[in-house]
């Protein structure tokens, strides 16, 4: 792979030394009333790099994902998610 890799767009797609259900990174761009968005890398059974958007629910007292949306690029490093291509629409 050409492009390099950075902090936020690595995952367990990548590199086969991390584990998948263990190694997966969150950061919060932004939260407003209860909804927040998040880009998440590496974690199972999703999109290896995915803009994930979160609610809080008051009731329950914890987020519920309502959107997982695949990115084709990182918006950090700007590197071409290749291991994402399945996931695209
Ligand atoms: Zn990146």
């Amino acid at each position: 792979m050409a492009d390099k890799v950075c902090g936020i767009c690595m995952n367990a797609f990548l590199d086969r030394e991390l584990d998948p259900e263990y190694d997966s990174s969150s950061v919060c761009l932004d939260s407003v009333n209860g909804v927040s968005v998040l880009i998440t890398s590496g974690s199972l059974y999703s999109p290896p790099v995915f803009i994930e958007i979160m609610q809080w629910n008051e009731k329950h007292q914890q987020n519920f994902t309502l959107m997982k949306i695949p990115l084709r690029y990182c918006p950090f490093c700007g590197r071409k998610i290749e291991e994402n291509t399945p996931y695209l629409k």
